[in-house]
């Protein structure tokens, strides 16, 4: 039997170790199918921030590390910006994802339910403890004995803060038609480029499902690039 040259074997222990490490590692998250119908391997799960309020149970709020870290993020950039502004965060995917009613999708982990940010009826924010349908000739709503209405400017604001993220990409967000001229109405009177402005215009482009969308932003992000069992 030959010898090997010492180099080799220190090379071979160093290949080992490396092995060794990448088992250790958590497994790897896969978002599998599309999120009508589709499932999510090795999620992980949105954890207590002062930045947002989680809405659900912590069952509901799994998702790539991609949604899960874009939402910790922007919610974060936005506090930053507009100390007070803090995004109350519904539903994301179940632990293994799947069919979650009553929603026809976030089933792959690459969709949230987030706040469309709210005022009391003189303008001055205020934070809601849940989702508030605007009715659609007032873009206002009950909750808790009180009428509450579409802040548009901190609703852009929040969208702009998930635009920015550099790791994260926005697929698409849903939103009813005559809020989101709010909204961009309220953007255009922002400070912020006028390519900016151009996306939150895209992502928030009228689509199915948008009409529904009067008391929450349904955000979808698009798929990790190497994940490649994921689609839709
Ligand atoms: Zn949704």
């Amino acid at each position: 039997m030959r010898r090997a040259p010492r180099g080799a074997l220190a090379l071979g222990g160093a290949l080992a170790l490396l092995v060794v490490g990448a088992h250790a590692q958590a497994p790897r998250t896969r978002s599998v199918g599309t999120p009508s119908r589709g499932r999510l391997e090795h999620g992980v799960s949105l954890e207590d921030s002062e930045d947002y309020v989680r809405l659900s149970g912590p069952g509901t709020q799994w998702g790539t590390p991609e949604l899960v870290g874009l939402l910790a993020r922007a919610a974060g950039r936005l506090q930053r910006h507009e100390p007070g502004a803090r995004l109350l965060v519904g539903s994301l995917s179940l632990q293994h994802g799947g069919r979650f009613p009553p929603h026809e999708s976030h089933q792959s982990g690459r969709d949230a339910d987030v706040s469309i940010f709210l005022t009391d009826l003189d303008g001055r924010p205020v934070e809601a403890t849940r989702f508030v349908e605007l009715g659609p000739s007032t873009a206002c709503g009950p909750e808790e004995g009180r009428t509450l209405c579409i802040d548009p400017r901190r609703t852009f604001l929040f969208l702009v803060a998930l635009l920015e993220d550099e790791i994260a990409r926005v697929r698409f967000v849903l939103l009813a038609g005559d809020l989101r001229q709010l909204v961009l109405a309220a953007g255009r009177r922002a400070d912020v480029s006028e390519q900016m402005l151009r996306r939150v215009e895209e992502v928030t482009a009228l689509r199915t499902g948008s009409a529904r969308h009067r008391s929450h932003l349904h955000v979808r992000i698009e798929c990790p690039e190497d994940d490649r069992g994921c689609g839709g």
